[in-house]
């Protein structure tokens, strides 16, 4: 029996979960996901080294939530070089690069490929976490093929793993609300679980804090849920609270208290899932280190520079250095491991002091 299988009490279903989101005492619904983590991971909290990279933030949408996107001419507009792509990758303590872009012509399918090839021949170990499903999508679209010769082709070209944005809420009131211009539900579900079957793993978000309801929230987790259960492959699920910035999109109420409900219940409900990311950009630090004791087992990370959600006018820091990412994962009681792209440990510290190996990963 498998560490995901054997939870300590079987995962909830959809109305025991809108129960608990709506009703469990936050911490009794913490020290359950607690339990569920640590029986999982023991103490072992990790985190990565990584690097951000979002090549344009133009982008032919406009979804009503994005405080990212700009159009061409804005003062905040940019475009960047590969030069600039691979400088900001040199740092040999960098273990995963993460790419995401907005859509934008100039920075197509092709270039987008030869963007992966370039890394990789830059950097041949690295971790590669490139294109969203919406990005698939629109290079699909552009391309007039099908979604899966561009997986294909990222694949071919090094691409290791899919991100986990785009999901949004996995919910078609919403897609239409919000974002009716890029796939919806159906279209996200579908090409991460084609992603799955050509053996390319990815994450999931869920963008939480805006219009939703409790019970599109428990939707989202199940359609997840569900994909796993056929076409397994998601790696971790993120949680993202909405920030507004200048939307004009009012947030609802993302308080400490419904951030800390959202990680625990993910943690419970997404029991195939192997990992739960507190992700500090949009929890805030101080929540998602509080996050670890509620059923996160990773702390994501030390990011470089990540221009969407320093974009969207968040108070984050830039970068979180190693020293503060361990002393934050030791003050809440927890034992920081330094991870690769793969959830494995890094063999050596950054400082260059090689490690005792983990057994638990
Ligand atoms: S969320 Fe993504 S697709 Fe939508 S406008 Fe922003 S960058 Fe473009």
């Amino acid at each position: 029996m498998s560490i995901v299988d054997s939870a300590l009490t079987p995962p909830p279903n959809c109305e025991e979960a809108l129960e608990m989101l709506q009703s469990m005492p936050l911490l009794e619904l913490g020290k359950r996901a607690f339990a569920e983590k640590q029986r999982r991971y023991g103490d072992r909290i990790t985190y990565v080294s990584n690097q951000h990279v979002n090549p344009t933030n133009l982008c032919v949408y406009a979804c009503k939530f994005c405080d990212y996107t700009a159009k061409q001419g804005d003062d905040h507009a940019y475009v960047l070089t590969e030069d600039e792509i691979l400088q900001s990758l040199n740092n040999p303590q960098i273990h995963e690069a993460h790419i995401v872009s907005g859509l934008w012509p100039k920075w197509g399918f092709e270039r987008s490929i030869n963007l992966i090839h370039l890394i990789r021949s830059a950097r041949p170990e690295l971790f590669i976490k490139a294109f969203t499903a919406v990005e698939v999508a629109y290079f699909a679209n552009m391309e007039r093929c099908d979604t899966r010769i561009i997986l294909k082709a990222m694949m071919d070209a090094g691409v290791d793993m899919m991100p986990g944005g785009g999901a949004e809420v996995l919910n078609e009131r919403i897609h239409a609300e919000l974002y009716k211009d890029k796939i919806g539900p159906g279209e996200w579900l579908r090409i991460h679980g084609e992603a799955h079957a050509l053996g390319l793993p990815s994450n999931a978000t869920l963008l939480f804090g805006h219009i939703e309801t409790d019970e599109e929230i428990i939707e989202h987790l199940f359609a997840l849920r569900e994909l796993e259960e056929c076409s397994p492959g998601f790696q971790s699920f993120i949680p993202l609270a909405y920030q507004p910035g200048d939307t004009g999109l009012t947030a609802c109420l993302v308080d400490a208290n419904r951030c800390l409900k959202i990680i625990a219940l993910s943690r419970l409900v997404l029991h195939n899932i192997p990992h739960i990311k507190a992700y500090w950009p949009t929890l805030q630090i101080e929540t998602a280190v509080a996050a670890l004791n509620f059923g996160a087992d990773d702390l994501d990370g030390t990011l470089g520079k990540e221009r969407i959600m320093q974009l969207a006018s968040t108070a984050s820091p830039e970068q979180l250095s190693h020293d503060l990412m361990e002393r934050m994962i030791r003050e809440a009681g927890q034992r920081p491991v330094q991870r690769d792209g793969r959830y494995g440990q890094v063999n050596k510290d950054h400082r260059g002091n090689v490690l005792v190996e983990d057994s638990v990963c």
